[in-house]
């Protein structure tokens, strides 16, 4: 999959990018990441980026004209499956939608600054919108990097052990259930017997117990009843 990120803060992205399984997937050529600088686009002689909007009280908005230049170019390179707009209003991002997601080729990622971006681009540029929570960042460089680490994370091949993306929360409608390392016991504390005792078939019932069990308790919805 290849990511083109749309920012103004390309900067940003080498923390959180150059380490981990998105690291290893970039080192494998699992995904591509492309991060773009939007000021490099603005015709602006002072290469700025916002204005005042129109009737606002307060607070700048990003021009359209670099972020359609931007996206224009990237476009006529290659084709692109969507184009996203990071945004409070957006869909909720969940597991369900970035399974959804994985199938794409190339994406684009538009992160938003100051009040957001000038509706035109919204309504002509943009494919779909997307939140990652009822609360508002300052801007959307951190909800982009949380849809490409949780999509990397799903491509077949970026972690080791397949088996491990798929046993975690939500990937079948329910919570991980609880987890337990050495040693046997810690503080006084034990590990369940059930899984000392090499009964696989006893110990996959009492881990699909305790994950309803869990996912009754913290995400009552997610069960259906
Ligand atoms: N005026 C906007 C908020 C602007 S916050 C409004 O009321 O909706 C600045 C930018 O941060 C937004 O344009 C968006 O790109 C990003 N952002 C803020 N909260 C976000 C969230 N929960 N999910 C995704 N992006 C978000």
């Amino acid at each position: 999959m290849r990511v083109d990120i749309i920012t103004i803060f390309p900067e940003m992205f080498e923390g959180p990018f150059g380490h981990s399984i998105i690291k290893r997937a970039i080192d494998s050529g699992i995904i591509e990441i492309h991060t773009h600088n939007l000021r490099d686009w603005s015709t602006d002689k002072r290469k700025r980026v916002d204005d005042y909007p129109y009737a606002g009280k307060g607070g700048m908005l990003m021009t359209p004209q670099p972020i359609a230049d931007c996206i224009d170019e990237l476009k006529s390179e290659r084709e692109y499956d969507e184009v996203f707009y990071t945004s409070p209003d957006g869909e909720l991002l969940d597991q369900p939608t970035l399974n959804k997601y994985i199938k794409y080729n190339n994406i684009i990622i538009l992160c938003g600054h100051y009040k957001g971006v000038d509706e035109r681009i919204r309504e002509h540029y943009i494919t779909k919108e997307f939140s990652i929570g009822d609360y508002v960042l300052s801007g959307g460089e951190i909800a982009a990097m949380v849809l490409v680490d949780g999509l990397t994370r799903i491509i077949p091949g970026a972690i080791g052990d397949e088996m491990s993306a798929l046993s975690d929360s939500f990937q079948d409608g329910m919570v991980a259930p609880p987890a337990y390392t050495r040693p046997r016991v810690f503080k006084g504390w034990e590990v369940p017997e059930i899984l000392l005792s090499g009964h696989e078939k006893k110990i996959d019932e009492w881990k699909l117990e305790q994950a309803e069990k869990r996912t009754l308790e913290r995400r009552p919805g997610m069960m259906g009843e």
